[in-house]
This record gives C-alpha cells, sequence and structure tokens, in this order.
C-alpha cells in the first residue's frame, strides 16, 4: 500500500482554494520531497489539509509543490504548506 493510499481518510480540507479528494491525493508530490521526512507519519496534500503536526520543528530541505500539477491549476505560490499551512 502506497504513503498516498495510507493518508488517513479522517483529515480535513481546511483550504478555501484546494479540495481534498483522491484526485488530489494521487497529484501530491510531498511523499517524493526531501522535507516530508519531518512530517508526521502518512501527512500529504498540505495545501488542502493545513501544516504537519511537526509544523514548529520542521526546517526547509527543498520543496516539491512547484512541480505538482495542483501549484499552477489553483495558482498556488511560495510553497512549504506544511510549514507554513493551507493555501488562503
Ligand atoms: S501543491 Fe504541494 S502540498 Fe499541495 S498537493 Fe501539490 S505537492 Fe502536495
Ligand atoms: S508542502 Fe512542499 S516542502 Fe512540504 S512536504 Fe510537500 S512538497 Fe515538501
Amino acid at each position: 500500500m502506497s504513503l498516498r493510499e495510507r493518508v488517513e481518510t479522517a483529515v480535513k480540507q481546511k483550504s478555501k482554494i484546494v479540495p481534498f479528494n483522491e484526485q488530489v491525493k494521487g497529484l501530491c508530490q510531498c511523499a517524493d520531497c526531501p522535507t516530508h521526512e519531518q512530517c508526521e507519519k502518512n501527512e500529504i496534500v498540505f495545501c488542502s489539509a493545513g501544516d504537519s503536526d511537526n509544523s514548529s520543528a520542521m526546517a526547509q530541505k527543498g520543496c516539491q509543490c512547484p512541480t505538482c500539477e495542483l501549484f499552477s491549476r489553483y495558482n498556488l505560490s511560495e510553497g512549504y504548506f506544511c510549514m507554513h499551512g493551507e493555501a488562503k
């Protein structure tokens, strides 16, 4: 079972811009990101679901968001949603 498939269905959408659904989970690039190893297990789609539970202890090691289809689709900017929270 992939990381994306193991994301708990209990995760809720916080962003008013980016939906949280199966298609979005499938497109998310976070699992391949060097910063992601600091996130709590199973967390992805931070642009929709909000920051990681470990965000206060994390350091920037690169962000894959600009390569993500959702980044351009929803005209997102900055990235590092795992640290700074959902797209607003
Ligand atoms: S923009 Fe970033 S956080 Fe949002 S789905 Fe894509 S890779 Fe994941
Ligand atoms: S939001 Fe950006 S920095 Fe954070 S895990 Fe996803 S791709 Fe990496």
